[in-house]
């Protein structure tokens, strides 16, 4: 039985469409659907890990690698004066999606602690 792609997978293979910020051969950025800050961009990897409680230790690189790439895109973005990066991991956390993404987010004021 093959299991259904997620709607991240769908992205990665142009099968729906989204608006891509950031491409390269090992990961996407593209704009949040359903933003909750001025600047929302989900930054994912191409290969399917479903969260941060499936990383392993061949994952380092790619780990340091999205984040590398989140703090161009905030530079690119004009996003000086500070940003949120969040992962939500199971369902405590509101995973919604499981295909592992971190949440860029600018363009306001962010609360601690969070909700
Ligand atoms: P999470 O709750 O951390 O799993 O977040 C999933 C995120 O994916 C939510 O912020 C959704 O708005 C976003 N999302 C769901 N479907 C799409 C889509 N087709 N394009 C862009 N973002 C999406």
């Amino acid at each position: 039985m093959t299991a259904e792609k997620t709607i991240f997978k769908k992205i990665i293979d142009r099968e729906i469409p989204a608006t891509i910020v950031y491409e390269d051969d090992r990961c996407l950025a593209f704009e949040d659907i359903n933003p909750v800050a001025p600047t929302h961009v989900v930054v994912i990897p191409k290969k399917e890990i479903v969260s941060v409680d499936d990383l392993s230790e061949e994952d380092e690189a790619l780990v340091g690698h999205l984040f590398v790439v989140m703090r161009k895109i905030a530079a690119e973005l004009h996003l000086e004066s500070g940003y949120r990066v969040v992962t939500n991991c199971g369902r405590d956390a509101g995973q919604e999606v499981m295909h592992l993404h971190f949440h860029l987010l600018g363009g306001r004021g962010f609360r601690w602690p969070p909700g």
